[in-house]
């Protein structure tokens, strides 16, 4: 068997498609969808992503605010700024690139964030009314996405088994919940890296979300007959044939595509999919403020 692919890109393209309704209803009310994305220091992947998320949002004629901070900026200076986005008005989205630098306390400065303008997800009242399945929050970008994708291509989770492997608060216990959640309907295990038998457990697993970040960790040989792969991790690998220097792999072998019956190809799956959904995000957060 050779594995379907879970086109990202494609699902992504129809999610910004639908989005451009809504956009121009905001637009004929007088409100322009307005992002501000603030980045601290010179990490090269964050500068990467942010360049997509500032990109998707020229695409869709969302506002985009870019604001770039030195590494040494202070974490008061940083709180003066959320306070200031938090206060403006005519900002419906504030997302603080992840990973800040070390000196600050990002799950405290996450807490400074209006919930209303909170289109990462990852505030304390966001993820609370996520345990709750509340409508009424904003749900963290990747997993939101991959349940997408998945409901895009047709892929049953109800009364299936899923492994989500890892447990961060921006990816695998969100994924965890979602997939638990009523109207998914899979039963769900968490592995993180105490997990004993991790092979054991991947074997028995219809559906397998890996988001760990280390390369090429879970094995063809570990995926059942059949099963759905979604790779989260998006991994640099030195590579001296090609032209950056490095290539990006998954947190799964590419080769069990082999065996699985969809799987999400990286780059080009996942990634996609989390723009789509802060773009989304930042529309929703906007049309509460009619
Ligand atoms: P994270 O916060 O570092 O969490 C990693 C998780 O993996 C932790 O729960 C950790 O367990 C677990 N883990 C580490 N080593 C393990 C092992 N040997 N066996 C089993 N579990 C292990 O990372 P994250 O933010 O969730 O991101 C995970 C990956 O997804 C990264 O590659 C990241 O770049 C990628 N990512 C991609 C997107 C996208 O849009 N495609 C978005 C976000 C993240 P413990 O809790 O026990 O430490």
């Amino acid at each position: 068997m050779v594995a379907s692919v879970l086109d990202g890109k494609a699902c992504a393209a129809a999610v910004e498609e639908a989005l451009k309704g809504r956009i121009e209803k905001c637009l004929d009310t007088g409100i322009v969808p307005h992002l501000a994305v603030v980045i601290v220091g010179d990490d090269p992947a964050s500068h990467v992503y942010v360049g997509a998320k500032v990109r998707a949002c020229q695409r869709l004629g969302i506002k985009s605010t870019h604001i770039e901070l030195g590494g040494l900026t202070s974490e008061d200076e940083l709180r003066t700024i959320i306070a200031e986005l938090n206060n403006d008005s005519t900002i419906h989205g504030i997302l603080i690139q992840s990973p800040l630098p070390i000196h600050m306390d990002e799950e405290a400065l996450t807490d400074l964030i209006d919930p209303s303008k909170d289109v990462d997800g990852f505030h304390p009242v966001n993820l609370g009314r996520l345990v709750q399945s509340r409508e009424d929050c904003l749900i963290p970008c990747t997993p939101n996405g991959v349940m997408r994708m998945l409901d895009w291509a047709g892929i049953q989770t109800k009364g299936k088994t899923a492994l989500v492997i890892g447990r961060s608060r921006n990816v695998g216990m969100p994924q965890a919940i979602l997939l638990a959640s009523r109207g998914a309907d899979a039963t769900v295990t968490v592995a993180h890296s105490r997990t004993e038998n991790m092979e054991q457990q991947c074997r028995q697993a219809d559906i397998v979300v890996a988001a760990v970040g280390r390369p090429n960790m879970v094995k063809k040989s570990w995926i059942k007959d059949g099963a759905v792969v979604v790779d989260v991790g998006i991994n640099r690998v030195d590579d001296i044939n090609s032209p950056r220097g490095y290539i990006l792999v998954g947190d799964v072998e590419k080769s069990a595509n082999e065996v699985a019956s969809w799987i999400t190809p990286v780059p080009g799956g996942v990634g996609p999919m989390t723009v789509a959904m802060l773009m989304e995000n930042t529309v929703s957060a906007a049309e509460k403020t009619i």
